[in-house]
């Protein structure tokens, strides 16, 4: 069948996109730019979704981390519209549409929990309501929630920071750790919720294939680490030092403290419902993870 994926020309939609085609499945991508496979927004609500469509995947998100762009009212609220609308644009066509597909599979963010080194959230932890984030999550969440009489299975993946060579942290760390300059961000001894772009990729995979997956499942690799442990696993896997630490007081002038928190703070989250819904991590660990997306040679 079909997979339609709202975002499917960025990081992780790329990735999934084309694991996807290598095995066996049609990929329509839903983007801003026109292209090839491509709908634009407009075209999907105007059109609906393509015939054949058994798959319908939220993947779309103005970069919260971007370096770039300051965090004020205006992007905040960029970065709310392009997860919120993008999310209910599929969820509305899945809604219209007169042969349903079977499963939509949306993203969100480990931001939903409280940060902290105590307590270990997994899937029916309470949250969702004490900061900008958190409250992006649930507005997210909601957008993906079809009408209890809609024969759609629907997921909900709460994602941690994803780990691949081509984007993300990693592509925005890569240059620093590999001149042996990369470290921990302040003490380090934060919690970095975690998982390798190939587990994600294989996560929304098993989230399409198994119908036993149903609801909120936490997209991290079953093996909690700090910020700390990251930094020596990646600095290590390059053969470089990586012990100069990033003082937390310049990550929140960069970035503002409010977002600058997914970096100098962090939570504890435990995949329970990928383990109990039988999904086989690749890279269950951050050396293996670290082993891979540190090549220096990248070819996907
Ligand atoms: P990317 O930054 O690669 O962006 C994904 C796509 O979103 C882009 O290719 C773009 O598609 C689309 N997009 C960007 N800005 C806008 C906008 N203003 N309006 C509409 N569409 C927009 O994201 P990732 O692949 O890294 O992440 C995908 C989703 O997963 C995001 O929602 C992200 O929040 C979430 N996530 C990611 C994590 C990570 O570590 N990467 C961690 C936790 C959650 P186009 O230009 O084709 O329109």
């Amino acid at each position: 069948g079909t997979v339609l994926i709202g975002g499917g020309t960025g990081f992780i939609g790329t990735a999934l996109a084309n694991s996807l085609k290598r095995h066996g499945y049609e990929v329509v991508v839903v983007s801003r730019k026109p292209g090839l496979y491509t709908l634009s927004w407009s075209d999907l609500n105007k059109n609906g979704l393509p015939e054949s469509t058994t798959a319908v995947i939220s993947l779309a998100g103005q970069n919260v981390l971007d370096p770039l762009r300051r965090w004020t009212e205006g992007f905040k609220q960029n970065v709310w519209a392009s997860r919120v609308n993008t999310t209910r644009y599929l969820a509305e066509a899945i809604e219209r549409a007169k042969v349903k597909p079977k499963v939509f599979v949306s993203a969100s963010g480990v931001g939903y929990y409280p940060t902290g080194q105590e307590e270990v959230f997994m899937e029916d932890s309470p949250g969702g309501d004490f900061d900008f984030l958190a409250r992006l999550c649930t507005d997210w969440e909601a957008a993906a929630t079809l009408p209890d009489n809609t024969d759609v299975r629907t997921v909900k993946i709460r994602t941690g920071v994803v780990l691949g060579r081509p984007g993300g942290m990693i592509q925005q760390l890569f240059f620093p750790f590999f001149m042996g300059v990369g470290g921990p961000v302040g003490s380090g001894n934060q919690p970095m919720p975690w998982i390798h772009l190939h587990d994600i990729v294989g996560l929304f995979t098993h989230a399409i294939e198994q119908e036993n997956v149903t609801g909120i499942v936490n997209g991290v690799a079953p093996q909690i680490i700090t910020n700390g442990e990251f930094a020596k696993a990646f600095g290590q896997a390059l053969w470089r030092p990586s012990f100069v630490p990033l003082p937390t007081f310049a990550v929140n002038l960069m970035f503002g403290e409010e977002r600058a928190k997914i970096m100098t703070e962090g939570q504890k989250v435990w995949p329970q419902k990928a383990l109990d819904t039988g999904y086989t991590y690749k890279y269950p660990d951050i050396t293996s993870a670290a082993k891979e997306f540190s090549k220096l040679i990248y070819a996907d």
